[in-house]
């Protein structure tokens, strides 16, 4: 608290020396302010154009506006560093472009190009918000499966010397225009028939560059090396590759590893105590979200697609392996009552439903209806005491993995706080605050971002902490969230008495690299 109260009173006192008090953009009085560092207290915000002019109890400004924040919280703009609004932030819709659902929860930063998506022209990427206005920040990772189906195409195979070398440059390259780190999704094809060494050769060049190696793992279930041998790796490809390790959407995902937190957590922890610095984040859900057919048809019935998959559907010849395979992954994710259709004919019935009501058994039920279609389904696969004891660990950070069909997008940092922090008291507000501003922007270096000091951005969300809460639910994901009362991007209100204002105040934020290692 003290270094507060230093900062405020200085900005106060040196500005009392022109005749009256000093007059600055917007004061939010009278908030009970979660700083991103060091204890609460009860205060006011000074800003001025897109920064924090000054921060503590009684500042003596005038404003053009003042804000009256009693009885709120006010608190940095969150950071959410795993996302898929990529997409939404390039679309022709100015409106989609404001990513309302985040403004809505006071996220005013996103990450993009997770999971290994991103696209390795990461300077192209940076530069759209010029053109195209956006309503929050944005920052961006180079991803690793677009850089490899560039190089070498979907085969399975390891690259040669020469290819390995064009990736090393890509990768090189996008940290050199501004990107966060390398991202990868090893658990997703073609990006999974890379072996540990490539990605560790590939990881080496944002290491060097001062970037993050950012992964969705190779597993986070039982469906090839196993939870706690992915996590093994990325830890190993961290160590090896001279740069932090980052797990993204950190979990146990299905009964087969349910209950395994504590010694993925033993394992994260012994890499931490011997300096290495890892890292996850975690969306606050039970369900992950997929498709039908992603989420139960094995690997070889997929192959070639929809049309080889119906084929195959309808050959006796296969039956039998077939619905073994379904089966099994039925089993894997918890059973048919804990997948819930949340599209098409039978949206908001889970697949027992969806079985008695067409009079067959779960495997049956669920080739009919992908004879038909390939609805998205919710797939509950987490348990509660996993999902708390990674939350409570304090290197991980909040975050949405914000997609389509599944309430995270509009509710992720909402429902953190009003089941983990107001309901359950698993995190205490600060800690809530903290992991999900200062930590996401110290771990992945977001200058100036992520604490409310003199100097930073003005970045701010204000809301009411008796009825901050998602609205979201599994069966209506799109219902934004209530108790954000106002919302700063750079200075200019994105959200103004709890309504959208339409301004588009976001920026694209480069990531600095290493100085020297770009020529
Ligand atoms: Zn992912």
């Amino acid at each position: 608290m003290g270094r507060v109260l230093l900062a405020a009173v200085a900005a106060g006192s040196t500005l009392g020396a022109a005749p009256g008090p000093a007059r600055v953009d917007l004061l939010i009085r009278g908030g009970t302010i979660y700083a991103g560092f060091d204890a609460p207290f009860f205060g006011d915000v000074a800003i001025s154009g897109d920064r924090i002019r000054a921060v503590g109890p009684h500042l003596a400004f005038t404003a053009g506006r003042v804000i009256d924040a009693g009885g709120m919280i006010v608190a940095p703009g969150f950071i959410d560093p795993h996302t898929h609004v990529g997409d939404q932030l390039v679309s022709g819709d100015s409106a989609k472009r404001l990513i309302p659902g985040f403004l809505l929860q006071g996220v005013t930063t996103a990450f993009i190009g997770n999971d290994g998506g991103g696209d390795p022209d990461v300077g192209k990427v940076l530069s759209r918000a010029r053109a195209r206005p956006v309503g929050i920040n944005y920052a961006a990772f180079v991803g690793f499966g677009a850089i490899r189906e560039r190089v070498i195409g979907e085969q399975d195979r390891a690259p040669s010397s020469a290819e390995l070398k064009r990736m090393q440059a890509m990768v090189a390259s996008g940290m050199c225009q501004g990107a966060l780190g390398l991202s990868t999704g090893l658990f997703y094809a073609p990006q999974s028939f890379a072996k540990t060494d490539e990605v560790v050769a590939l990881a080496r060049e944002a290491g060097i560059r001062g970037g993050v190696y950012d992964s969705h793992i190779r597993d986070e279930s039982s469906y090839t090396i196993g939870l706690a041998a992915a996590v093994d790796e990325a830890i190993a490809i961290g160590r090896e590759g001279g740069l932090p390790a980052h797990i993204s959407h950190i979990k146990a995902l299905g009964v087969d590893v349910q209950g395994q937190a504590p010694a993925i957590i033993a394992k994260i922890e012994l890499a931490r105590a011997s300096g290495q610095n890892v890292t996850a984040d975690q969306y606050p859900w039970s369900a992950s979200g997929t498709s039908l057919v992603a989420s139960l048809i094995p690997l070889w019935a997929q192959d070639g697609g929809r049309p080889a998959l119906l084929k195959r559907l309808d050959n006796p010849a296969l039956t039998d392996r077939l619905r073994e395979g379904i089966l099994e992954n039925l089993r894997r994710r918890g059973g048919a009552a804990k997948l819930l259709l949340v599209q098409g004919k039978y949206a908001n019935r889970t697949l027992d439903q969806v079985a008695r009501k067409l009079g067959q058994d779960p495997v049956s039920a669920a080739i009919s209806v992908i004879r038909v279609q390939d609805p998205r389904v919710v797939s509950f696969n987490q348990s509660e005491q996993d999902i708390a004891a990674f939350m409570r660990r304090p290197w991980v950070m909040t975050s949405s993995d914000a997609s389509g069909g599944h309430p995270r997008v509009y509710g992720s940092f909402a429902r953190k706080y009003r089941q983990y922090v107001a309901s359950e008291h698993v995190l205490t507000l600060r800690e809530f605050v903290e992991r999900s501003s200062s930590l996401t922007a110290d771990t992945f270096g977001i200058e100036g971002r992520g604490r409310l000091r003199p100097g930073t951005y003005a970045d701010i969300v204000v809301f009411d902490p008796k009825r901050y809460a998602e609205r979201a639910t599994y069966e209506r994901p799109t219902l934004a969230a209530r108790g954000v009362r106002f919302v700063l991007v750079n200075g200019a209100l994105a959200v103004d008495g709890g309504k959208l204002t339409g301004l588009a105040a976001g920026r694209a934020l480069k990531h600095r690299p290493t100085p020297g290692s770009c020529r």
